[in-house]
């Protein structure tokens, strides 16, 4: 996605085209599972002054549209990329503490089913692999 796609997002989720929504969208296309704290300061710098409120509601409204999807694993920061809606998992590995996309096994959402659903409704099921990424592993060889 780029600059023109951002504000066509924007819009077929019924959202307003601002520039703090534009400057959160293209840092974190340039990045990936990018957390709030790297957010803000990249939107300042692109923007000049803006409140931290702002940016966390941004993330906010982002995510309850579906633009945006936002993990927290381990319990640690919230990372957030664009949401492809691909299903992917992450894997979050132990060495060197990032997070990789790692295509879904399946691809059916949602891929992985309790023994017994009952009368549950389960959207989808958030995958994250712990172990070693692709350049720990090879450094572990
Ligand atoms: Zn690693
Ligand atoms: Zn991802
Ligand atoms: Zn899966």
């Amino acid at each position: 996605m780029n600059g023109p796609d951002f504000k066509e997002a924007l819009r077929g989720a019924g959202l307003r085209v601002t520039s703090p929504r534009l400057a959160v969208l293209s840092t974190i296309s340039r990045r990936q599972h990018v957390d709030a704290e790297t957010i803000i300061s990249d939107v300042r710098t692109q923007l000049g002054k803006v409140s931290q409120q702002t940016v966390y509601d941004t993330l906010h409204a982002l995510s309850g549209v579906g633009i945006l999807r936002c993990m927290t694993p381990d319990g640690g920061a919230s990372l957030y990329e664009i949401e492809h809606h691909d299903n992917h998992h992450h894997l979050l590995c132990r060495n060197c503490g990032r997070l990789i996309d790692v295509p879904c096994a399946t691809g059916d959402v949602p891929c992985i089913h309790p023994p017994e659903e009952g009368d549950i409704t389960i959207d989808f099921a958030e995958v994250i692999y712990h172990g070693l990424c692709a350049d720990c592993t090879a450094q572990d060889k």
